[in-house]
This record gives C-alpha cells, structure tokens and sequence, in this order.
C-alpha cells in the first residue's frame, strides 16, 4: 500500500479541521440568526405593528378624527340651522360664527354652502356662489346627492389661495330633515402630511390611508408603499395586489409581503370616522439590521477562531515534524546521527570539500571482537560500551567534524580540511585512547581496541568510492591483525 506524504497528510488534516470547524461555526451563527429572525418577526407581527397601529391610531383620533366631530358638531349646531332657516339675513353672523369655529379648534378653514342660496360663507366672509356648471364646484353636488352623511375630500382651497385642503363636507339637515347645506372644517394637506411624517419618523415605519376602493389617499411627504402617491391603486403596486385585503368589507389584519426583494410586515385597521384603511407597514430590513450585524460579526469572530486555530495547529505541526525529523536522524543509543543523517551531512561536506578544494578524509571505525564481548558480558554491556565509545570517539574531534554510527558497532569520521598525514595522526590517536580506556560495567571493567579504515576524497570520487576504499582500508586492518590504521589511497595502501 503506498504511504501518504506528510504534506498530504497535514493538508487533509488542515482540510477536515477548517470543514468540521467551518461547519460547526456556520451551522451555530445561523441557527442563532434564524431562531432570532423568527422571533423578530413574530413579534412585530403580533406585538409590535398592532401596537404601532393602536398608536397611530389614537393619535389620529386626536389629529384627523378630532376635525370630523367638529364639522358632525357643526352640522347639528342649532345656530346655524336658525340662522338659515331664518334666511341666512346677515351674513357676518355666519362669518363670525365660522371664524370662531376656525380660531378655537385650530382648524386651517371652517365654510357653510347653503343648499337655498348656493353661497360659499368662508372664516373671513362670502366667498361665492356655488355652480353646478362650474367644475370647481363639483364636490358639492356630489356631497350633496350622497347617501353618507360626509365625505373626506382634498381640494384646492379657494378661500386660501388654493392651498391644497383636506375638507371634511358635513351635510347639515333642518329640524325636519330637510338638506339645508354643507358645513365642516378643512386642515391643509401640508399639514396632515407633516403628522404622517410625525408618526412614521416616530415609529419608523411607513404610515398611509387608503379608502374602501383600494387607493391611496393619505401619504407621508416621500409617498407610500414603493413610493407611490396619493390617487395610485394598491393594486398597481408589486405584490400589494395579491395579499386580496378585500377593503370593500371593513376589517382588519396582519399581513407579509415581498417588494423588491425586501420583505415587509404590515398592519391594516379599518377607521369607521374617516372611512378609510390605516395600513402600518415596516420593512423587515429595518428591524433585523441589529441581527444582521451580529451575525457578521459572529461569523468574523468565527473566521478568526478558525483562522487562529488553525495558524497554532500549523505551528504545532511543523514544530513536532521537526522534531521527528531530527530523530529520524539520529540515532538513540550514542545521540549520534545515523546513517540517514549521515547522508544528508556527508553531502554537503563533499560539496564543501570539491568547492573550495580543501581535503576530507574519511575514517571507518570497527570495533573488535565485539561479538566476543557481548556474548561474555552481555548486550546491555555492549550497549554501554558502544555508548561510552562514542564520547571518546567525539572527544578526539573538532565540533565541525562529522561522526557518525554507520550500523551495529561501526563508525564513520568526515575530517573536514584534513589531509591523509594529519588524518593518521587523529585516527592513532583515537586508537590508542581506546586501547587504553577502560568500561566499567556492573563491577568489571571491559576493555576493547578498534580497527579503522582510512582514505582522503579526490577530485570527482562519489561518496559511494569514498566510503568503499575506507572500507577496504579497514578489511586491511582487520586482516593484519586488528587494532590498527591502515591507509587506502587510489595508487597506494598502507598500514
Ligand atoms: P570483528 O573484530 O571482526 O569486527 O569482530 P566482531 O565480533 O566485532 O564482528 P561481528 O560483525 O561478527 O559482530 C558484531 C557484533 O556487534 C554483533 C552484534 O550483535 C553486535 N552489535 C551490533 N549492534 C549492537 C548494539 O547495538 N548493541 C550491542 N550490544 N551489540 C551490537
Ligand atoms: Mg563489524
Ligand atoms: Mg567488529
């Protein structure tokens, strides 16, 4: 079975740790935004746009509602139904009347139509004749024809230099119900649309009237739903259309809907007063921009966790790769480097070596009759000695020499910058100290001798013709008797 590479082996590692983490995180942050996002909804489903609308609501009773009752308050006043019905003889009663009206509930204008004479009494005196034949005068004849006691309509004020006016047209009866005229107040539609852009401001949310026929009516100053306008149908606007509110039949609800590409919650409540629909609407954008935000910077938290996890783990790999790396070089009884370190240290020597000329020389060491020893006292004396001989060995060397255990109980020595007569020297010594060291083991004291093969690099030898010629340099000194140097150069040999 082929083995996986290292590399391969940390990358799938890494891999698996950035998918289980990745995943984990993942899943975590938006089950969290998911399970907040429901709640959210719910509650400006079910709490927050009701109450929004109740509040609204009660503001407009105050703000809208308020002008209705007095224009109803109006129609029933018995003053102005004396005052016709008496044959409406002075006019500044009418106007005083009016002006009182106005100044005192606040109200942008305050008018009677009489239905006998067809005169327009305005806060500030006689305006006109109302005309069937004049367009402008329109609204009249059609308040007038109606079955419902009053209208809700936004004209041009005439008697306000034609500012756009928010009427409320009370039609106004004698004692024996008989239609005697039109009565009511007017607020300026700047006005209203200041107190939609009160509420919305307030409860950031969008705030608009539409009537029983589904169109817009009432807007704050920036429009509606997508924008739209006053006059506009609901059922022009995107997916407005599909939620089938059924406006004709008054009620009310809690709806959702998709507009472009944003979702929105809205809120309807019929206003029998105005007879029209108060539609609250918030987009869900809005509300769950806190959410949002947190679930960015949880998932940017997440990013750094992972990122920080896996920088340590990288860390923590390549230092135990190291470290493995090294012991893979070295070998465990004499802390020398082994034949695998050797290899990598003998490489660069040479190069060394054949780069800037210098000479190296090559010492095989082989102790003798190791076997012997062993087999009399023991492997774990051998191992001691082996031990103990390779400090003495290491003694006799500089710190940039190359030592190294080449197997069972042979060594090799790189003596950097060394010719063959001052390798000898170092060899002999070696050799002696040896001879004259003594091991002590459990109460005995073991003595042993080397035999060593030595041989100096030539230009364009191969470490394989190096480590060859010391070889038989050493078989030479094994031969000859052991405890010995013996010296193999590629045209002379000698002890
Ligand atoms: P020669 O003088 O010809 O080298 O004889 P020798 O006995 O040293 O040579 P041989 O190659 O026959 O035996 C080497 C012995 O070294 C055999 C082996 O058990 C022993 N040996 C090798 N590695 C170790 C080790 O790590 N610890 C111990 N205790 N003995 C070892
Ligand atoms: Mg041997
Ligand atoms: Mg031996």
């Amino acid at each position: 079975m082929p083995l996986r590479s290292p590399l391969y082996s940390q990358r799938s590692l890494i891999i698996t740790l950035i998918a289980l983490l990745g995943c984990g995180f993942l899943a975590t942050s938006f089950l969290s935004y998911y399970a907040s996002r429901t709640s959210i909804r719910d509650n400006i489903v079910n709490t927050e746009l009701p109450l929004t609308s109740d509040t609204v609501y009660s503001e407009i009773q105050k703000d809208l509602v308020r002008p209705v009752l007095i224009s109803s308050m109006m129609s029933r006043d018995t003053f102005m139904r004396d005052w016709v019905m008496g044959g409406e003889r002075d006019p500044g009663q009418m106007t005083r009347y009016l002006n009182e009206v106005m100044t005192h509930y606040g109200a942008y204008t305050a008018f009677f139509v009489s239905n006998g004479t067809l005169t327009y009494y305005h806060a500030k005196g006689v305006l006109k004749k109302v005309s069937p034949d004049t367009p402008r005068d329109a609204w009249y004849f059609r308040v007038r024809d109606m079955a419902a006691p009053y209208e809700i309509n936004v004209d041009p004020d005439q008697a306000n230099q034609n500012n756009l006016t928010f009427f409320i047209n009370y039609k106004v009866y004698d004692y024996q119900d008989n239609f005697i005229g039109i009565a009511g107040v007017g607020l300026a539609v700047d006005t209203v649309v200041k107190l939609i852009d009160r509420y919305q401001q307030r409860y950031q949310r969008t705030v608009y009237f539409v009537d029983t026929l589904g169109r817009i009516v009432l807007t704050g100053a920036e429009g509606g739903p997508q924008g739209a306008r006053s006059g506009q149908s609901l059922s022009a606007l995107e997916n407005l259309h599909d939620l089938q509110i059924g406006l004709s039949e008054p009620h009310g609800g809690n709806y959702d809907y998709s507009a472009h590409g944003q979702r929105h919650f809205l809120n309807v409540r019929f206003i029998p007063e105005l007879n029209w629909y108060l539609f609250v609407d918030k987009r869900e954008d809005s509300a769950l921009g806190d959410i949002r935000r947190s679930l960015y910077l949880n998932l940017l938290i997440c990013l750094g966790v992972t990122l920080s996890v896996l920088a340590l783990l990288h860390r923590l790999i390549g230092r135990y790769q190291r470290k493995l790396e090294t012991q893979a070089t070295l070998d465990s009884l004499t802390g020398l480097p082994n034949r695998r370190g050797f290899d990598l240290l003998a490489a660069q020597a040479m190069h060394e070596a054949q780069r800037e000329t210098k000479p190296l020389t090559a010492l095989l060491l082989d102790l003798d009759h190791f076997k012997r020893l062993n087999d009399t006292h023991g492997h774990l004396a051998g191992d001691q000695v082996l031990s103990g001989f390779a400090r003495h060995l290491e003694s006799c060397l500089r710190q940039a020499d190359i030592v190294c255990r080449w197997g069972g109980e042979e060594f090799i020595v790189l003596l950097k910058d060394t010719d063959s007569a001052t390798a000898l020297k170092i060899a002999e010594k070696i050799r002696l100290l040896i001879e004259q060291q003594r091991y002590a083991y459990e109460g005995k004291s073991l003595q042993l001798t080397v035999s060593i093969g030595l041989t100096t690099l030539q230009a364009n030898d191969t470490l394989h013709d190096l480590l060859s010629r010391a070889d038989h340099a050493l078989y030479r000194a094994k031969q000859t008797g052991r405890n010995r140097t013996c010296v193999e150069m590629p045209h002379s040999s000698y002890e």
